[in-house]
């Protein structure tokens, strides 16, 4: 019989295992502590399960994260993993700490099939998916390690789980579109909110989305956590040549899909992010044109509770972009503040190891096709889509 990953499961998939066993729902969700609380993989220390039981285990099943290629530390305390997902595919995943919490970083796909010609996962193209081993494989593995390096009481010595926990907070934001892999996402978000795993709130963990529409609604119904949604243009037309699935789910329709997710979701805002690129998307006429789109003044897209984001463009040969100057991206967010839309700008973390959430593993694979696809497609200049009618 062939192993069963255990960080495939949720405690629903873990208590049907179980069942097949011969084992109870309370068995699972013991085992189920031991893995993620405790970050246990030898079923011989489990020492509150039943010998037979441990036993049965160690023929059936496995506890493994996906291989680890390499590690790097920043001065700034930022650590990146690169793991081996099979077929010479690795994903990346960041840890950020700062002052009141520790975000991780959870890469969903090795490549991406939406093609954002400014995202260095985009251009490695459309990759086999990571299950969710892999992807819960990513937290299961961060937070045993940071507790190693950080030299963390282990949890049954902490007060309590949450005070022990080095990762707070989760995003969904490294490479791939999680929600082009959602049969792999749906039970690794359940994880990451069970209490009897990591007990994170659905306000600590957040999915990013370039806008698949239909799985935007699917998410609200099944398992609403935070949303930012990469808006990174203010018409239809520039926001096509940026995020190529635009075409399928324009503005109004996302816009839309967001003011149902509000419905359900942990907060009463929907994050947008924007990736700041010179002369493309940065100018104080487009920042009126988002302030115009939020609260509903532009075509059919509705007015829209939500925080803006901007992102420094993380350069990379093969794209051809530019980062906006400080400048720029100062003069864009106070446009945006002073319409009374809540700005932020991302801080870049980890420039020392090219650690920046968002444009992971871009040195893995070979950009041989990408620079193809780019001098096939190259992106518009601003001048074509500076104006409101640009729809
Ligand atoms: N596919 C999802 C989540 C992964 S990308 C999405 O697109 O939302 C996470 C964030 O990083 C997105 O907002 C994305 O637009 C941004 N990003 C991608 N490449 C980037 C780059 N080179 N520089 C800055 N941000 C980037
Ligand atoms: Fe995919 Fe997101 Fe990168 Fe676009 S930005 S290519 S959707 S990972």
């Amino acid at each position: 019989m062939s192993e069963v990953n255990l960080l495939d499961f949720d405690l629903d998939g873990l208590a049907a295992f179980c069942d097949g066993l011969g084992e109870k729902r309370f068995r699972a969700q013991q085992l189920f502590r031991w893995v993620h609380q405790r970050g246990e993989s030898d079923f011989s220390r489990m020492s509150d399960l039943a010998r037979p039981l441990r036993e049965k285990l160690a023929g059936a099943a496995t506890v493994k994260a996906p291989r680890l290629l390499s590690e790097q530390a920043s001065a700034d305390g930022t650590v990146k993993w690169l793991f081996d997902v099979g077929g010479g595919d690795a994903v990346e995943t960041v840890f950020i700490p700062e002052d009141d919490r520790g975000t991780l970083c959870i890469s969903s796909q090795a490549g991406c099939a939406v093609g954002c010609p400014f995202c260095s996962t985009g251009n490695q193209g459309s990759r086999p998916k990571p299950s969710t081993t892999e992807t819960l494989g990513q937290l299961w593995f961060a937070e045993a390690r940071l507790r190693e390096r950080m030299s963390v009481l282990p949890v049954e010595a902490a007060q309590s789980v949450q005070g022990a926990r080095v990762i707070s907070n989760v995003v969904m934001m490294g490479m791939g579109e999680p929600l082009q892999n959602y049969s792999a996402l749906l039970p690794a978000l359940r994880v990451m909110l069970d209490d009897h795993a990591y007990g994170l709130s659905r306000r600590r963990v957040t999915v990013s989305t370039s806008g698949v529409v239909p799985m935007i609604d699917r998410l609200r119904d099944d398992c609403p956590v935070a949303l930012a949604v990469s808006l990174h243009a203010p018409n239809d037309a520039l926001r096509s040549d940026l995020v190529p699935l635009n075409r399928k789910y324009p503005l109004a329709e996302l816009l839309q899909a967001c003011t149902r997710y509000l419905d359900t979701a942990p907060r009463d805002f929907i994050t947008l992010e924007y990736c700041m690129l010179q002369e493309v998307n940065d100018t104080p006429e487009l920042a009126l044109q988002l302030v115009r789109l939020v609260r509903g003044l532009e075509g059919d897209s509705p007015a829209l509770r939500c925080k803006l984001n901007l992102i420094p463009f993380n350069t990379f040969p093969a794209s051809g972009l530019l980062r906006s100057t400080s400048q720029r991206v100062n003069e864009f967010a106070h446009v945006l503040r002073e319409a009374g839309v809540v700005t932020t700008v991302r801080k870049t973390r980890g420039d020392d190891i090219a650690a920046a959430c968002g444009q992971l593993a871009g040195e893995v694979r070979d950009r041989t096709q990408v620079q193809q696809r780019m001098r096939r497609e190259p992106i518009r200049i601003l001048a074509a889509h500076s104006g409101s009618d640009a729809r």
